[in-house]
């Protein structure tokens, strides 16, 4: 006679233990994996809801051999890593998921731009400049049009940084001379915004690519500010962004989750950035959708099957908790009605992301009131707009 056992959970190690980490944390058991996560300290967001913390810095190969040698599968929590490093880490048999040749598009834009330009995939028109010797073909590029830029490091930008907005065209070259310094710079043109929207996608390791409803995302100087589902686009702009989305994540062979993110414009949809990761613009799937999104990327990367992304409810609305220059009360914030308040156990800082509040039902406008009153308590810098 043998007792029955059921196979040995996967073991899951995240780079990085930052909000991310912490809600991949939360869902760990009940899909199953067992998550250890590479913390640079105690303190880190994720370490209250995981089973296992290292310490050490997400760009320290030690640290990152530790951390393969109890993990199954090796994800992320950000995307500051080093490419190289990670490929040179996968030639000796660690396996990370999304791979690294998949996160190329999401941790370098003069690549994803350059791909995407050769693969038909629709992105704003736009120069990679490597170099300055590349500074002459940005001048002859400058004199095919009038519109104002947009330059870009290509690497380590993120919430807005690391994006620079030239006041006229001809301030570009100046602009770019400067930043190309530290690295690779992307340069395109600045184009008219109808609105941003992101899709979520998900892909297993045998091909089944699931998408969520499309939302729309709010920006205030480069950070998310609040994210809507549904999205305020036509149904037709809904599917493209579906379709695109599915596309794109079987042309970089994704495994795990990827947000999209378009500018809506006069024109349709524009690509403007990938994120293989988790993603701000997917919270409201926690309360909103049948399967989270870090449900469904530890699904992924573990090997299981995908669960359903419908949404459970016709509205939902989230608002991130950035500091703001005075703390302000996590209990003021859940005593306001039929919200669910996200603390992210950071000590508060101003302009940090603290947490974020989302709220379910049938009216969008009451959903919007509920979260900024909550958010507005827990004390946000970002304001309602
Ligand atoms: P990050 O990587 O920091 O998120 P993004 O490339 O998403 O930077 O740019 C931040 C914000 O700047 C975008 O959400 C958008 O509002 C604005 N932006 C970026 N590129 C363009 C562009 N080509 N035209 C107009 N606005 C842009």
């Amino acid at each position: 006679m043998f007792a029955a056992t059921s196979p040995p959970r996967v073991r899951v190690g995240i780079i990085g233990a930052g909000q991310l980490a912490r809600m991949m944390g939360d869902e760990a058991h009940d899909v199953d994996v067992d998550v250890t996560v590479l913390a640079t300290s105690l303190s880190d967001s994720a370490v209250p809801s995981v089973d296992h913390v290292l310490i050490g810095e997400p760009g320290d190969e030690d640290a990152l051999i530790a951390l393969s040698r109890v993990s199954d599968v090796v994800t992320f929590d950000h995307e500051l890593v080093d490419l190289d490093q990670l490929s040179r880490l996968e030639a000796r048999g660690v396996i990370f998921r999304p791979s690294p040749a998949a996160l190329r598009f999401s941790v370098d834009k003069s690549i994803q731009r350059a791909e995407f330009a050769a693969a038909n995939f629709p992105i704003p028109r736009c120069c990679i400049i490597a170099s300055s010797s590349d500074l002459p073909a940005l001048e002859e590029w400058l004199a095919t049009s009038d519109e104002l830029t947009v330059v870009k490091a290509a690497r380590g930008g993120y919430d807005g940084r690391g994006v620079l907005f030239p006041a006229t065209r001809e301030d570009t070259v100046g602009v770019v001379r400067d930043l190309v310094r530290t690295g690779p710079v992307v340069v395109e043109e600045r184009v008219t915004l109808l609105g941003e929207v992101a899709q979520l996608v998900v892909r297993s390791m045998d091909d089944d690519v699931v998408a969520y409803p499309l939302v729309t995302t709010v920006q205030d100087n480069g950070m998310c500010t609040e994210v809507h589902y549904p999205a305020r686009v036509d149904d037709s702009l809904a599917q493209r962004a579906r379709e695109l989305g599915v596309a794109i994540a079987r042309h970089i062979a994704l495994v795990g989750v990827m947000a999209v993110e378009y500018f809506v414009t006069p024109a349709g949809l524009l690509v403007n950035e990938l994120a293989l990761r988790p993603h701000n613009s997917g919270h409201w799937t926690i309360e909103g959708a049948a399967t989270s999104q870090f449900a469904n990327h530890l699904r992924a990367i573990s090997g299981q099957s995908l669960g359903p992304t419908r949404a459970t409810s016709d509205a939902a609305v989230m608002v991130n908790v950035v500091g703001a220059s005075e703390p302000g009360s996590l209990a003021a914030a859940r005593a306001v009605p039929d919200v669910y308040v996200h603390d992210y156990g950071k000590t508060w800082r101003p302009g940090r992301k603290l947490g974020h509040v989302t709220a379910v039902g049938d009216d969008p406008l009451d959903l919007h009131v509920r979260t900024w009153r909550s958010a507005r308590a827990y004390g946000t810098c970002t304001r309602e707009v």
